[in-house]
């Protein structure tokens, strides 16, 4: 199998979470060479090499800096989290005689894609250990949870119209209630984590699939699994920005960045999300730490450029209207440049042919997208990140049918073309 497709099923099996996605994305990159620098040490005289800046375990920026001092930014942006089931605070209660929890939707989730999957609880908890307080990640393996759906012959409707009310319907059950043994997730935790269920203090837990990626498709040219957006995109950035530092070609007039943001599905706007202060105080602090003056730091951003790299919409063959009729990218034809006149893409005329002329160098081909006029369409990180740092951007993504459903699917060749034009773009 191509490398880069089996470390990209590894990465996605690994990562069940933003958090997991994270310290899979840390994993990788530290093994490359990066190491982790943190905001609040002094970055006053920062020396040339790679970095890792992490904020709140579900963002991370990855850092190339060169010998010379930057002349400015080659930046990749995509984002760590997807739709999903994410537990309340106090999950548990008993309905019925069944062990349920309470759930929030989280982003734009296709809900019925949710039903009768074998789930299962993963996140991080905050556990108190000798008096102090830590984050640990959890994943529990065994599938605990199911969202089970009401059967036909109780709704004679349903094939016509499902309807799920996001309170009432989407509650997992854990199992059977019982007086004797009371299901508890802070005891599930505990017990994942090795420790007394009184010890877990609080947690931020979230459902996912424990069906794991596969490779599909009758001639083994399909990928089926969860987080396909944007995880594959993740995957894209770090691994090019790995590969361009282990070849030495970082080493130029640029420095060289991965943004990986959180919450780009509920609009960016958190301390963690694109929308934060978090890349243009990075990118500040790395021109300052290098002896750019202010003004040599705006300099540096007025010659830099953004590929953001957020999924995109594959032709549906049962739903071909629903497309525009002279943009319907296809899977394994390679990277998508995305357009919108509304700028719910930030791509520009510039930008695009930059990104075109990449894939040309690299001997991918390039595909167009643009959504139907009278459907409105999705954003992504690329609007508000140039909007914040005034860098011209290209919303570009590798193309996927089934976005945002708790199983997608897209090609099992793109992943390495992707790849292989953002490294051009760092090493160009
Ligand atoms: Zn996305």
């Amino acid at each position: 199998m191509d490398p880069v497709l089996q470390d990209l099923l590894d990465f996605l099996e690994a990562s069940p979470t933003p958090m997991h996605a994270v310290a899979s994305a840390t994993a990788r990159l530290t093994g490359a060479g990066f190491r982790a620098l943190s905001e609040t040490d002094s970055w006053e005289g920062l020396e040339a090499g790679r970095y890792l800046v992490s904020i709140g375990g579900t963002s991370l920026v990855a850092l190339v800096v060169p010998s010379k001092k930057h002349d400015g930014f080659r930046i990749v942006g995509a984002h760590t989290d997807s739709p999903n089931l994410r537990l309340k605070p106090r999950p548990d209660y008993t309905k019925e005689g069944y062990a349920q929890v309470g759930v929030e939707v989280y982003g734009g989730a296709l809900l019925n894609s949710w039903l009768d999957r074998d789930l299962s609880l993963a996140g991080r908890a905050t556990v108190l250990v000798d008096g102090a307080t830590e984050t640990r990640l959890v994943r529990i393996r065994r599938p605990i949870a199911r969202v089970a759906q009401l059967a036909i012959h109780l709704d004679r409707d349903v094939n016509d119209k499902l309807a799920l009310n996001r309170q009432e319907h989407l509650a997992p059950l854990l199992g059977l209630a019982s007086e004797a043994a009371p299901v508890s997730v802070a005891a599930l935790v505990a017990a994942e984590l090795g420790v007394d269920a009184a010890a877990v203090v609080g947690h931020e837990l979230m459902l996912y699939d424990t069906l794991g990626p596969a490779v599909g498709g009758a001639g083994a040219e399909l990928l089926f699994s969860a987080r396909l957006d944007n995880l594959a995109m993740c995957h894209a950035g770090v691994t090019a920005i790995a590969e361009a530092a282990r070849a030495g070609s970082t080493d130029g007039d640029f420095a060289q960045v991965v943004a990986l943001f959180d919450h780009e599905e509920i609009g960016s706007e958190s301390v963690y999300g694109a929308h934060s202060a978090f890349l243009p105080r990075v990118l500040e602090r790395v021109s300052l730490g290098r002896g750019l003056s202010r003004e040599g730091h705006l300099r540096a951003l007025a010659r830099s450029a953004c590929v953001s790299a957020d999924m995109a919409h594959a032709v549906h063959p049962n739903y071909p209207d629903r497309h525009e009729p002279r943009h319907k990218p296809r899977l394994n034809e390679g990277p998508v440049v995305k357009v919108n006149s509304q700028q719910r893409y930030a791509t520009s005329a510039s930008t695009a042919a930059m990104f075109a002329a990449l894939c040309k160098s690299a001997d991918v081909p390039v595909q167009h997208y643009a959504h139907r006029t009278d459907l409105p369409c999705g954003s992504t990180i690329g609007p508000i990140a140039s909007t914040l740092l005034g860098i011209p951007t290209v919303d570009v993504g590798n193309p996927m049918l089934s976005m945002h459903s708790a199983r997608e699917m897209a090609g099992t060749l793109d992943p390495a073309l992707m790849t292989r034009v953002l490294g051009r773009f760092f090493a160009a």
